[in-house]
């Protein structure tokens, strides 16, 4: 199969990447196997495992699903009782195997095997930086930078140079660095990406999200705090924490609870399926409206829509199917093709939606052309009036952290009105969820919302020139 192509959601955001490591279990290419799957929602383009039995690294990975890559024969491969494993979107640095982690590096201090999820904002700089120092990179991904600035400095005091590497990227990162004789672990300064640990079997998994502990029986222990690294000893299996940045803070992305997240992980001690069913409740409060069905389209929103059902005293419906055999549809090039893509995968459920006026529920309208196609198509199936209610505010500048959210000249509202979008997609009534509504559904002080405010946590470097979007910010 060529697994060489973008895969695209229902509303065209992209998700970034997933992250799982195992630490003193036997079985730790096959535990990371499972934790992969329960995270391949985050990454479809490729996918690796790295595993030591402390005296060696060994490493498999391929372009494509997990289920695709891994064999019995390949996991046979990987020796050992350590592992580290990656699933990829690609948001840096382009696809292709070179770019499929994890990374392995051969280096006289040690070898060691790394992987992230998110992006390095400041990325181009530190390459020109190492390179003109004399690096050659393997690949174009920005994740390999990190082994880089850790290779270069020469110091003993390996957990002081990691600690100053770190603090030299700017961005959204998680990353696992798995060394012969440590495991490091280590999350961003704003915490944007999730990454926690779990317990199995008297060793450690650790995960980008929780879902992938119970899908490997192990239980959930903590969260890797912004700005901490984590580093465990194989021999001992002590835990030491370092917080290499001075002001950390937790401004984890607003969308891994909106979209990206699994509704059966727990996000930072927040489920993800509650947390989405309060912000229906919410929609419902917030923006009433006399209808007779509720439907979330399928599957990211159905938490919404039972919530906004629950509140509001109307039924929920399963208007929409999502055909889960079709695989997730490919980014194509056209407009066209990019609405046929939703045809293949979700279907109005006629004898529901006749004559019926739908409350539809949505997580968020990027680019607008499928909300308006699902919108037609319901309408096709004789609903006669349509109010769609968003469960965020309406997304008006792209994202720079991992998360593929497009360019400002393709997100519909950051050229357009609430009401102009509205006539755009054909609905009846249009409605989106306010910032303070998801910061009390998830019971926090703060969360990123750049992409709905503009106020990116970070400086944005080169960024905001790869897009040619300098002037709007
Ligand atoms: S800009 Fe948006 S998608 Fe990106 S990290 Fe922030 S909230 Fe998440």
């Amino acid at each position: 199969m060529n697994t060489n192509k973008l895969r695209f959601f229902p509303n065209n955001i992209n998700e970034e990447c997933g992250v799982f490591g195992v630490i003193g279990c036997s079985n730790a290419a096959e535990l990371t196997y499972y934790g992969l799957h329960a995270l391949q929602h985050r990454g479809q383009e490729g996918c690796g495992i790295a595993t030591s039995n402390g005296d060696d690294i060994f490493r498999e990975r391929g372009e494509g699903l997990v289920t695709e890559i891994f064999s019995e024969k390949k996991l046979s491969k990987l020796r050992g009782d350590w592992a580290i494993g990656h699933v990829r979107y690609s948001t840096a640095g382009g696809g292709g195997i070179d770019n499929v982690q994890p990374f392995v590096f051969r280096h006289h201090t040690g070898d060691f095997a790394l992987c992230h999820n998110g992006n390095i904002v400041n990325s181009r700089s530190l390459k020109m930086m190492l390179e003109q120092q004399g690096t050659i990179f393997q690949s174009t991904s920005d994740t390999e930078i990190l082994a880089h600035l850790i290779k270069m400095d020469q110091r003993n005091n390996r957990v002081q140079v990691i600690q100053e590497s770190l603090n030299m990227l700017e961005g959204a990162f998680a990353f696992l660095i798995m060394g012969k004789k440590q495991m490091m672990i280590c999350r961003d300064k704003n915490g944007l990406r999730p990454l926690s640990v779990g317990k199995l079997n008297g060793g450690f998994v650790i995960s980008s999200e929780t879902c992938a502990f119970e899908a490997v029986g192990a239980t959930f222990l903590r969260d890797i705090l912004p700005g901490e690294l984590l580093i465990i000893d194989r021999y001992t299996l002590n835990f030491n924490s370092y917080f290499f940045a001075e002001n950390p803070i937790n401004k984890i992305c607003a969308m891994e609870f909106i979209y990206f997240a699994r509704p059966d992980s727990d996000i930072e001690g927040v489920n993800v399926h509650s947390f989405r069913k309060i912000c229906g409740k919410y929609m419902a409060k917030l923006f009433p409206v006399k209808a007779d069905i509720v439907i979330g389209v399928p599957d990211s929103s159905t938490s919404s829509a039972i919530g906004y059902a629950e509140e509001s005293g109307i039924p929920y419906e399963m208007g929409l199917i999502k055909n889960k055999y079709v695989g997730r549809t490919f980014i194509q090039p056209s407009q066209e093709l990019r609405e046929k893509g939703v045809q293949l995968k979700l279907t109005p459920v006629r004898s529901i939606v006749n004559g019926k006026r739908v409350v539809l529920i949505d997580d968020s309208i990027v680019r607008g052309t499928t909300s308006k196609r699902i919108i037609m198509m319901l309408r096709a199936a004789g609903a006669t009036e349509i109010h769609v209610r968003i469960g965020c505010p309406p997304m008006r500048h792209p994202c720079f952290y991992g998360i593929d959210t497009s360019t400002y000249d393709e997100l519909i509202s950051a050229r357009n009105s609430v009401e102009e979008v509205r006539k755009i997609i054909v609905a009846d009534s249009l409605c989106f969820l306010t910032k303070e509504a998801l910061l009390k559904a998830g019971n926090r002080k703060e969360l990123c919302f750049a992409c709905f405010d503009g106020k990116y946590p970070t400086e944005l470097y080169q960024s905001k020139n790869d897009l040619n979007t300098e002037n709007k910010f």
